[in-house]
């Protein structure tokens, strides 16, 4: 049997996407995805419109959202809560309070960059912001390509703003007890976002496996943008070992500016189970 082409993971211009959410669903559709689930970072305010387009043109929809974390000695973690209930006073008043650091963090953010000399970030960056609560990283490297300090938002990560470069400021978001807690509390299925992208040691990460798995967390990203095929193995290993379902979702934020187009990545490996069956 032909395999779901799922794709549980994507940002609207609600959060730090370059699409609304109505298009967004729409050019999933146009990629052949046939379940979506839209995850903003940190809120839920784009689900209720991209349900309303998915419904009219007949795409499956799933209500998401990537809770920003931090773990550790400043790790920033990000866990993916799929099929969440979009009314769910606690889950809405957490993602509330988490979005609520964003705005003094910025302007540390700009007073850095400042020192190095990338002026005006603050207001820059929000030019590129839908909703100014949810600031990121992202619209200050859009503002910094704009400026012409570098040629793309990746570029800007690698000298500016990944951890350890200058315009990178430590910040402390959710903690692994509120995400699952307010996820589960409203009866969705938790997901580790990316699981491969932190730096961690392989101690490190199968702690935060460990923790995850029992505080109620379901599943991993085996499958999340671009991946190496040996990174695809080890983390199809992991599912294995901790009994996690696997999800798929591409992290898509807007042509040209991802690494993957909306519902282009692999297939599962077969013997995993897929999150969606769960769903
Ligand atoms: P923030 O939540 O403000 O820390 O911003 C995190 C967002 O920055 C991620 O969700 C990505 O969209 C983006 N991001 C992080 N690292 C990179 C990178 N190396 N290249 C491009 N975008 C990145
Ligand atoms: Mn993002
Ligand atoms: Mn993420
Ligand atoms: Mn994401």
């Amino acid at each position: 049997m032909k395999p779901l082409n799922a794709d549980l993971h994507c940002h609207s211009t609600v959060s730090d996407g370059l699409l609304a959410p109505a298009e967004l669903v729409r050019r999933a559709q146009g990629n052949g995805v046939e379940l979506l689930a839209l995850t903003d970072h940190d809120e839920l305010g784009g689900l209720a419109a991209a349900r309303a387009t998915a419904d009219e043109i007949g795409l499956r929809f799933v209500d998401g959202v990537e809770v920003s974390i931090s773990w550790g000695d400043d790790q920033t973690v990000h866990i993916v809560g799929l099929a969440v209930d979009p009314a769910n006073a606690a889950l809405l008043e957490g993602l509330q309070q988490v979005r609520s650091g964003r705005d003094s963090r910025a302007g540390r953010m700009a007073a850095e960059l400042d020192k190095v000399g990338i002026h005006g970030a603050y207001d820059g960056a929000l030019r590129h912001v839908g909703n100014p609560a949810l600031i990121s990283r992202s619209h200050f490297a859009r503002y910094i390509v704009e400026q012409g300090y570098a040629k793309d938002v990746k570029s800007v990560f690698e000298h500016w703003l990944a951890k350890g470069k200058p315009g990178y400021v430590e910040h402390s978001w959710a903690t692994l007890e509120d995400a699952l807690r307010w996820i589960v509390g409203a009866d969705g299925t938790a997901v580790i976002a990316h699981p491969g992208r932190y730096r961690l040691s392989q101690a490190e990460r199968r702690e935060l496996f460990a923790a995850f798995k029992d505080l109620g967390g379901r599943g991993i990203e085996v499958l999340s943008g671009v991946q190496k095929d040996d990174e695809v193995r080890e983390l199809s290993r992991i599912a294995r070992e901790f009994g996690f379902l696997a999800s798929r979702g591409s992290d898509f934020h807007g042509p040209g500016e991802s690494w993957i187009d909306l519902g282009r990545m692999p297939d599962l490996p077969e013997d995993l189970t897929p999150v969606w069956s769960q769903l």
